[in-house]
Formats: structure tokens, C-alpha cells, sequence
């Protein structure tokens, strides 16, 4: 079983300290109860409740603080962070992003050499505090190149800040917010923490209409030392692409989070509803819509936990997740609005009623692809390791799962964040030819006319910079990445070969579609029509294999798990 039910995991993969958190976790939302969390959230009452409670468990004290800043099981450990946004998404979005927008601002701090804020920010978790990233602004949106914020150096170490900083999760009540600005003589970059009580902090209004607080605010002439200062030039530049680096992976966990919860809710809706004489789950396109949400979500959760795998075994010389990373955040989460969509056309009305958990998760579900930058800016990010990895493979040691309980140290010294070009990748084929299901054959002839597509008849001059032609040729190198470290953890959990390859059945018609879009583009020539319409496959139809799926794994999650009312 590799999705979460709340109500029989054991977390015997983690150890002692840890299993307690996420137990615990479980145990405060079930016993706050769904009539509680839907009040909560439709009141858009701020969540003391859970602070109080991370507090009390010292939970972001135990699971942000790397190894060496805090007690003994403190460190900042992927493997155990996946299980605990996997639970927050699970429960409602508004907790995991107070915990995702503290793990934004302890980045830069972390990443930096000021061993004193450093310090100060290990007792602030223990005494249960959260934090903030000051990174956007109202008129710049993802880029960051034009940020207005001004420190201004006032000699002899002292500084004073100006500027407006806009959707900033936690900054009405942050101990610490990074904040992200220009020195106002050089125009350098510059990191550098302020505290959102102090009376220069001024919290103009919640942009949002919601239990978050996403705050509009501004520092007038906020003095600022340089004990505060985290980092500059080149240093700050990187500390804020490589927070978002490690950061923004969080928001395929929280996808993976409410799409599970969504799909309990739905197929026990479903499975108990009878029209016409038969249950809803009688029908045909019901058991493939159901089917289909439930082979996407596993695909999203095996792709999450094993790019965590490479996270988590990067160095210098293995910078491979910097491809996986942007993946997990815009492929699992715009996966995650297709399971919803899915699971809303089996529902139906049911999925608007205020009591339901699935009302939530319909509106969450959407921000996911859009927060720490748009799907577009990471599809065009990863456009440019394309030519590497389809062609210039290079030999690295097997990654196994990595379960261990060490500090990612890597993830706070991953250095520039220049070079992406030359970054090179494992050899694709591999998992592709370690196995040998219909579906998986059918999707390796699909890769095999990409190939031939980028080297015969690849994008011209004009279509290399027209981002539209490059967003969908984005989209089927993103499914050829995608599917091989499916392959890959489909073996390390022992997926059964019916759930894989019924993967791949949504895989051959996803790479169909994303072809058909590729030859509509009105810049493609004929020569690229004619292999676009050859990447146009259907799957194998198995009906067996189909009723398996059907009946062991999908319609026997129902009456599985119910939220405590
Ligand atoms: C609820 C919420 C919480 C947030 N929390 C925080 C926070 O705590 N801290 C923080 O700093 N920010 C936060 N943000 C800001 C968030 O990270 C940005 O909204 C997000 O990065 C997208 O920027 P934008 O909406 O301004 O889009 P814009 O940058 O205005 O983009 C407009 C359009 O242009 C496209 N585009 C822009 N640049 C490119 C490019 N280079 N290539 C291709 N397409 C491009 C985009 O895809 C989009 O379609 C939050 C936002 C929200 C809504």
C-alpha cells in the first residue's frame, strides 16, 4: 500500500522520534475532527491551534534544524519532511504552507555563514517560532532581477532598509523574515533578517482571502546592522534560487496529500451512491476515471519519493535533481489538479458541499502549480537539459532509496547555480530496458520518434525562441523523465507489474496528446507534423489487467479511511 491512510500507517520507516511526530500530527488533526477544520477554514480562523501544538511537540525545532544547531535528533532530513507535508497536505493546505513559508525563510539562514543569526534561529524553533521568505514584490512577480527593495548603508556596519514586499506567507507574526533587496549604492544583492513585531515592520493587510496570512507589507527606514546581513552579491543571488531549489519539491508532497485524502472521500462516495439500480462504481467510465486518478497519484507519489532520492545524494558532481526538483514541483502538482478533476467528475455535486474535505481540496489543489514560481518558468528551466539528457549520458553509481537518518548537508552548500546546461544525467534507458510490461514497450517506441524528432528535425531558430512551441516539447521531454524514475521506484516498492504498466497506459496517452498539441503549434513544419503523428499511440488494452487494478487496488480503498467528524 503505497498511499497514506492516516488511521493504519505505522511509520515503521522512520525511527522512534520521528514516528512520534508524524503520529502525533495525525492524532492532533483527528482529534481536532473534519466538522472542526471545515469551520476553520470557512471562517478563515488563523491556526493557533496547530502552532501551538508544533510547539509543544517542537516540531519544526526538530525536523528544520540542520545537525549541530539543536538537540540531538534535530536535522533536516528529506526522507522524514516528505512523510510530514505528505500529512499536512492531507489534512488542509493552510497548515503545510506555514510550514512550507518557514522552511523558505530558514533557507537563506541556514545557507549562510552568519553563525550568529544561526544560533538565534535555533532557539526561535525551539521556542516554537515560524518564519518567513521576503522574496516577492507586488509588480515584479518571477523576476526577481527588478526587486525595489533598498538597503541603504548608512556607515560604520549600519544600514536602514526600504521597500514593500508582497505575498509573504507569515509575516504578521515571523520571528524572522529573509528578505531579499539590492544595496541601494551598488545595486548588489543582499539577504538580510528582520523581525516582523519590531515597530519599522509595518503589516499593511492579508493579500488573500484565507486562514493564511500572505501578507502586503513594507519596512520603513527599518535599521538594520550587519549582524543582520546573511548574504551578498553572488552569495545572496544563490541563496535565494537554491532555497527555492530544495523548497519548492515541498509542493508535490502537498498535491500527493490532498489528492489521496480527496480520493478516500470519493471513492466511498461513490462506491455507497446507487442510480439507475446499479452503484455509481458499476459504471464503466467511472472505473476508469477512478482507476485513472488513483495509477496518477501513485505515478506522482513514486516520482516524489525518488527524486527525494536524488536530492538527497547530490553533490557538486551530481546535481541531477536540479532536472527532478522542478519536476516534482510543476509534473506532480499539475497531476495533482488532473486526479481532481477526475475524482469531480465522479462526485459531482457532492464535491461542493461545505462538509466535505473534497470542497477544500478543489480550491487548494490549484495553487500548487503556481506558487514558488509558475509551471511555465520551471518547464522553461528544465527545457535546457534536454540536449544532455537525451544525448550525452554519463555514468553515475546507482542511488539507492535514501531512508538514512542523516543531515542534507548538501542542500545548504550547493554553491552557484550557474552551469545547468552541463549538467549530465544517467542513461534513461536503462530503466526503460529493465523491464519489459505492453505499456512500457509502446512508450519507449513514443521516446524513440522524440529522439528522432530532435535530431531530424529539431526546433528551428524561430521556434527556439518562441516559448509556446518550446512549453509543449517541454511537456513530452518532462513524461520521458517522469516515467523513468517511476520505473526506477517502482521496483524499489515493489509495485506489482498490473499497477505499473496500467501506469503507462495514462503515460502513452498523455505522450499522444502532447504530440497532437505539438503538431497543431503553428510554427511546426511538415517534417515535425509527420513524426508528431507518429508519437500518436494507443495503449495496450488488457481488460484483465484493468479489472485487477480495478478491483484490488482502487475500489478497495473504499470505507477505507473517513476523517473523525
Ligand atoms: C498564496 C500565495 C502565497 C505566496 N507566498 C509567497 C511567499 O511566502 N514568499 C514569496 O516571496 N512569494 C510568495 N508568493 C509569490 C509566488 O511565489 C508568485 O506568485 C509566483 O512565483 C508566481 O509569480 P506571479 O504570480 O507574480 O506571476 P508573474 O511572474 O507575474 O507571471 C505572469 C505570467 O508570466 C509567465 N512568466 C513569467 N516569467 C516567465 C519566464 N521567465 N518564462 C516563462 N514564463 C514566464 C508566468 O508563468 C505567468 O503565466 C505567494 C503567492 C501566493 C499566491
Amino acid at each position: 500500500m503505497i498511499l497514506l491512510n492516516p488511521k493504519t500507517q505505522k511509520y515503521e520507516h522512520l525511527d522512534e522520534k520521528s514516528r512520534r511526530i508524524m503520529l502525533n500530527t495525525i492524532e492532533f488533526f483527528e482529534k481536532k475532527g473534519k466538522d472542526k477544520l471545515k469551520h476553520d477554514d470557512h471562517e478563515r480562523v488563523w491556526y493557533a491551534d496547530f502552532l501551538e501544538f508544533v510547539k509543544k511537540e517542537k516540531i519544526f525545532a526538530t525536523l528544520l534544524t540542520p545537525s549541530g544547531y539543536g538537540e540531538e535528533d534535530s536535522r533536516w532530513d528529506t526522507f522524514r519532511i516528505c512523510d510530514f507535508n505528505e500529512i499536512l497536505g492531507f489534512y488542509g493546505l493552510c497548515y503545510w504552507y506555514t510550514w512550507q513559508v518557514s522552511m523558505l525563510g530558514l533557507g537563506p539562514i541556514w545557507i549562510s555563514d552568519n553563525e550568529e543569526v544561526k544560533q538565534k534561529t535555533a532557539q526561535l524553533l525551539k521556542q516554537g517560532a515560524i518564519f518567513a521568505f521576503g522574496l516577492s514584490e507586488k509588480q515584479h512577480g518571477a523576476d526577481i532581477y527588478s526587486t525595489e527593495m533598498m538597503l541603504t548603508p548608512l556607515g560604520d556596519g549600519a544600514y536602514m532598509a526600504d521597500g514593500g514586499k508582497y505575498y509573504i506567507g507569515n509575516a504578521n507574526k515571523a520571528a524572522l523574515v529573509s528578505i531579499f533587496a539590492k544595496d541601494s549604492d551598488t545595486e548588489d544583492y543582499v539577504f538580510f533578517v528582520v523581525d516582523s513585531q519590531h515597530e519599522n515592520f509595518e503589516c499593511i493587510q492579508n493579500v488573500c482571502n484565507s486562514q493564511n496570512y500572505v501578507a502586503e507589507f513594507a519596512l520603513n527606514s527599518y535599521p538594520i546592522t550587519e549582524n543582520d546581513i546573511l548574504s551578498k552579491g553572488r552569495d545572496a543571488w544563490d541563496a535565494s534560487l537554491n532555497t527555492i531549489n530544495f523548497c519548492k519539491f515541498n509542493l508535490g508532497w502537498a498535491s500527493i496529500g490532498i489528492c489521496t485524502h480527496a480520493l478516500y472521500e470519493s471513492i466511498t462516495h461513490g462506491a455507497h451512491r446507487r442510480l439507475f439500480k446499479h452503484y455509481v462504481t458499476d459504471f464503466p467510465h467511472i472505473k476508469q476515471l477512478f482507476t485513472d486518478a488513483y495509477t496518477r497519484l501513485v505515478a506522482m507519489k513514486l516520482f516524489a519519493l525518488r527524486a527525494a532520492d536524488y536530492m538527497r545524494s547530490a553533490s557538486p558532481n551530481d546535481r541531477r535533481y536540479l532536472l527532478y526538483n522542478p519536476m516534482v514541483k510543476m509534473k506532480v502538482t499539475t497531476q495533482g489538479e488532473e486526479v481532481i478533476n477526475l475524482l469531480w467528475d465522479v462526485i459531482a455535486a457532492k464535491g461542493f458541499e461545505k462538509d466535505m474535505y473534497f470542497e477544500m481540496a478543489a480550491k487548494d489543489i490549484r495553487a500548487l502549480p503556481k506558487l514558488e514560481g509558475t509551471v511555465h518558468v520551471n518547464m522553461a528551466l528544465i527545457i535546457k537539459f534536454m540536449p544532455n539528457y537525451f544525448f550525452n549520458p554519463d555514468q553515475f553509481p546507482d542511488i539507492p532509496k535514501m531512508n538514512g537518518s542523516q543531515n542534507d548537508d548538501f542542500l545548504f552548500n550547493q554553491g552557484p547555480t550557474k552551469g545547468l546546461g552541463g549538467i549530465r544525467f544517467h542513461d534513461y534507458n536503462i530503466a526503460y530496458n529493465s523491464v519489459d510490461l505492453p505499456n512500457i514497450n509502446v512508450f519507449k517506441e513514443q521516446i524513440e520518434v522524440l529522439k528522432q524528432f530532435l535530431l531530424n528535425s529539431p526546433p528551428n531558430e524561430e521556434q527556439q525562441k518562441n516559448i509556446d512551441f518550446l512549453l509543449t516539447l517541454g511537456e513530452l521531454f518532462t513524461l520521458v523523465a517522469y516515467g523513468q524514475l517511476i520505473i526506477e521506484n517502482a521496483k524499489i516498492y515493489n509495485i506489482v507489474n498490473d499497477i505499473t504498466d496500467q501506469i503507462f497506459d495514462f503515460m502513452v496517452r498523455d505522450f499522444s496528446k502532447y504530440a497532437l498539441q505539438l503538431y497543431s503549434k503553428t510554427s511546426s513544419t511538415a517534417e515535425q507534423m509527420e513524426l508528431c503523428m507518429k508519437m500518436i499511440r494507443k495503449p495496450i488494452v488488457d481488460d484483465e489487467r484493468f479489472e485487477t487494478v480495478w478491483k484490488n487496488y482502487v475500489y478497495a480503498l473504499k470505507d477505507t479511511y473517513e476523517m473523525n467528524e
